[in-house]
């Protein structure tokens, strides 16, 4: 970066924190990113602040888990027992095997937000996981990268050498007695390794199911000893938090949830893309000032505002803003805060099919209702979107939803599969009913993907089918 390129992104500093330094073509060296004001973060908490004042801070800042769930990242540290007993200025070395991992492992569809950060600017990643390393008394710390993010891995091993030659890595860093090895690990590609205990198993070279809680991996985790898991966003944010103090962080945004969000969006939108803002934008302002719109021609019928598998909202939502509590208010989940746009030209039966396909072949098979529940909601939809569902096959699809709901099984994922079918059928109940009573998609059919001859067939092939969704 030239330096009329770097003094442009240094004005962004403080409002675009986390991207202000990204560059996808060229990311910074360890020369660069120090010149731009990188490790200043780490220098502080390291020379200025004990661990638990470090976690103080993080705590004060209200700083969130930008993975998905939203947890407070301080509290989730606080449970780290070594943190627990310590109250001041502890010997960090004394208090060996507990462990940091960073979560990249993104893989939900419409997510791409972490990817951006791994590739744009790794050193930043580096060096947030200096300071939580530091501040839970970890000397291990792992990144459990997606393995299609081939780039991203090269950059991150690249920029992990640049920082153990320059001391920022290994033993006595920056001559404190504070020592830390970080090992990157591309996982071997499964979804459910993003669940924290899953990726804790495939760590440690087991079948990546995840695991009963509690305990959990604050605890016990990672080889039995106590582990943060925390995703790429949350970690990002760290340095900054430590540079320019939790009241700045709070004051990023004007509402409840601090600091800013990487929002993206994709789907039926004019421009696709990925954008640092204040956190609680509203939904209106991402879809119309940042993506562009809807293409020309096209209604919004609905939206996931978070990832694949949150609820869907509609134009009634449009001025929600998109932090944990809104998003929650109005009936979904901020996740990972892509937005998946459908549109009125686009058949949601189609959409959540192919959703729940995703979810259901991404099972780990552990539990029942996940295992047999998301492949007979695909059975089910199939049909439906096929014209050859019934009414008793709407039915059976309510009570799979009631059956894969939270509570019921042993992570997320059943529940989060069914958050988009069972919106979709609060919200687009009509278009599952068109499917049956007239035995076809009417958005194929507008489109003219579907013939008169393929028409009179799934209508005929309709009448004389009974469908046993047990079969
Ligand atoms: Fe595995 Fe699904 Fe159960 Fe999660 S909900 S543990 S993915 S079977």
């Amino acid at each position: 970066m030239d330096n009329k390129h770097l003094e442009a992104a240094l004005e962004q500093a403080l409002t675009k924190p986390l991207t202000h330094l990204v560059n996808l073509e060229h990311p910074l060296d360890f020369n660069a990113y120090v010149h731009a004001g990188g490790y200043m973060g780490a220098t502080k908490a390291l020379k200025e602040f004990t661990p638990k004042e470090v976690l103080t801070i993080v705590s004060n800042s209200g700083l969130k888990g930008r993975g998905g769930a939203g947890f407070p990242t301080g509290m989730k540290w606080s449970c780290v027992p070594s943190l627990q007993e310590n109250t001041a200025g502890h010997s960090i070395n004394k208090l060996e095997n507990s462990y940091l991992i960073c979560n990249a492992d993104e893989m939900e569809p419409g997510t791409f937000k972490d990817r951006h950060l791994l590739e744009g600017v790794p050193h930043q990643l580096i060096e947030a996981m200096i300071i939580a390393s530091y501040t839970i008394s970890a000397n291990k710390a792992f990144i459990f990268l997606r393995g299609e993010y081939h780039l991203a891995a090269k950059r991150l091993q690249k920029a992990i050498d640049e920082a153990y030659e320059n001391n920022w890595l290994g033993a006595k860093i920056q001559g404190s007695d504070y020592q830390l090895d970080l090992y990157l690990h591309t996982s071997a590609g499964r979804y459910i390794c993003g669940e924290e205990t899953a990726l804790i198993n495939a760590l440690e070279g087991k079948r990546a199911n995840p695991r009963a809680k509690p305990p959990f991996p604050q605890v016990s985790g990672l080889f039995g000893k106590p582990t943060v898991v925390n995703n790429v966003e949350t970690l990002s944010n760290l340095p900054h938090i430590l540079k320019h103090g939790s009241e700045w962080f709070k004051d990023l945004s004007p509402h409840s949830d601090p600091g800013t969000k990487m929002y993206a969006a994709c789907g039926q939108v004019k421009k696709p893309g990925l954008w640092e803002l204040p956190m609680g934008v509203t939904i209106r302002e991402l879809l119309f000032e940042h993506a562009g719109g809807m293409p020309d021609g096209v209604q919004l019928k609905g939206l996931l505002p978070g990832g694949a598998s949150t609820d869907f909202l509609t134009e009634q939502h449009l001025d929600t803003p998109m932090d944990f509590d809104s998003i929650g208010k109005a009936g979904s989940r901020l996740g990972t805060g892509g937005l998946i746009v459908l549109g009125d030209k686009h058949c949601p039966v189609a959409m959540v099919l192919n959703l729940l396909q995703f979810f259901a072949q991404e099972s780990c098979g552990w539990c029942t209702p996940c295992r047999d529940g998301t492949a007979w909601a695909v059975e089910i939809l199939t049909r439906i979107e096929q014209g050859k569902g019934t009414n008793a096959d709407l039915k059976q699809l309510e009570e799979l939803c009631d059956f894969m709901w939270l509570g019921k099984t042993h992570c997320a994922l059943a529940p989060g599969a069914v958050e988009p079918l069972k919106s979709a059928m609060r919200y687009f109940k009509a278009d599952f009913e068109q499917h049956i009573e007239q035995g076809c998609c009417s958005y194929q059919k507008a489109k003219g993907e579907l013939t008169t001859s393929e028409e009179q067939l799934a209508k005929e092939q309709r009448k004389g089918e009974h469908h046993d969704c047990a079969k």
